[in-house]
């Protein structure tokens, strides 16, 4: 008899080689997908990477893992990246058509870490082929949640999250049985403004907002961080991926960023997962699932970090995540309005031409204007989530620019 709960009934095949497919390789996810890929060259075997214009560094890591294939999405980096793969045998291409007919290759698992909207296209086709896909593109979620999950489910993909907080929950969903779960709770450093008072939120500079105290990031999810609105989109990602309802889903703001997620179960347990903020220990997780693989990500020192704080998220302070959580609750197409109108608030608050407190205001009042013009329907489809987003946004640059 086996004295504890490790799952050592069921002993997995021995491990083959994975072909894996990484679109968005010049990111941040891409780049950590890269470090974990060449520790472990004799278990992964690169099929086709791709970038959006960086042609340079895309050879040059095609070359390292020795893909097979290397695409550029902006055409016009097309003959840059085809000198750059001169004599190495390596296929080039250009295009989001290309984009799309690389997540079709058949890779046994697909990084989708492009980010924004140009991800939507090539991650469906890697999900409709029932590949394994680790998941780093928010819109897909956000944007066309429900169209996804059901793609997903048809074709028999695997839908892997990347996101730290989504990974945590999805490792501690494997501690019981899904109709046993009572919530889950996702944690949120609180950003650099936690302690501030609103007025000095209020005023907050670009510069400010734009310094995490955790996570090194981009920096539209660094602002997003820091009005909660990340947190946000990461309620409606989690409704969509785990398919729970608004209600059992919550929100805890924990500083020290060391526990990224819990699920309650229906007795009273609580199962968590820690980690080291470091992007490597959820892609690891990801990339080698359902095996696990020696990590290069610090190890977690409780007794160095001491002290696990939590709070609730003040709502007043960061309406931002209120907004999203209605639009999780109104559905349809509120969840793709409120990301369009964040993204155009987020750009106009980065170049100096709104406040902060003003992104909240533009999303609140494009969620009103698309509302009262009838077009929260859900989208059928993703050229029908893509027109919405198109009209979200220029609405919410108009508004943007009456508060400029
Ligand atoms: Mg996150």
């Amino acid at each position: 008899m086996t004295p504890t709960g490790l799952a050592r009934s069921k002993p997995l095949p021995a491990a083959a080689v994975r072909s894996v497919t990484i679109l968005g390789a010049t990111g941040s996810i891409g780049a950590s997908t890269i470090d974990l890929i060449k520790r472990e060259p004799n278990r992964y075997r690169v099929e086709a990477i791709s970038a959006r214009r960086n042609a340079g560094a895309l050879a040059k890591i095609a070359r390292e893992v020795g893909a097979r294939l290397a695409v550029v999405a902006d055409p016009d980096y097309y003959s840059e990246l085809k000198d750059a793969l001169a004599g190495s045998g390596i296929e080039a291409a250009a295009g989001e058509g290309a984009l799309v007919e690389a997540a079709q290759r058949p890779a046994d698992w697909v990084m989708a870490a492009i980010s924004g909207s140009i991800g939507l296209k090539p991650t469906l086709a890697a999900i409709e082929r029932g590949a394994t896909v680790a998941l780093a593109n928010k819109e897909c979620l956000v944007c066309a949640g429900a169209f996804f999950m059901r793609r997903a489910a048809i074709a028999g993909a695997t839908v892997l999250p990347v996101d730290s907080e989504h990974n945590a929950v999805f490792q501690a969903l494997g501690a019981g049985r899904r109709e046993d779960v009572k919530r889950v709770i996702l944690t949120a450093s609180g950003g650099p403004f936690r302690t501030w008072t609103l007025d000095a939120i209020k005023a907050a500079t670009p510069e400010q907002a734009l310094c995490h105290p955790n996570w090194s990031m981009g920096p539209k999810v660094t602002i997003d961080s820091a009005t909660l609105m990340n947190k946000g989109l990461e309620l409606i990602e989690a409704h969509h991926l785990f398919a729970l309802a608004p209600d059992e889903i919550d929100v805890l703001v924990h500083p020290q960023s060391v526990v990224h997620g819990l699920v309650e179960f229906r007795d009273g347990s609580m199962v968590a997962q820690l980690g080291s903020p470091d992007m490597r220990i959820p892609i690891a997780h990801c990339l080698a699932w359902p095996r696990r693989i020696d990590g290069p990500a610090a190890r977690l020192d409780l007794a160095r970090v001491r002290e696990l704080t939590f709070e609730e998220p003040d709502l007043a302070r960061f309406p931002a995540l209120a907004l999203a959580r209605q639009a999780m609750e109104t559905g349809g197409a509120a969840p793709t309005v409120l990301n369009a109108a964040d993204e155009v608030a987020v750009g106009e608050f980065i170049a100096g031409r709104i406040g902060f407190a003003a992104i909240a205001t533009v999303v609140e009042a494009t969620l009103e204007a698309t509302a009262a013009r009838g077009l929260l329907g859900e989208p059928a489809g993703l050229d029908a989530a893509l027109a919405i987003d198109h009209i979200a946004r220029s609405l919410a640059q108009e508004l943007a620019g009456a508060l400029a």
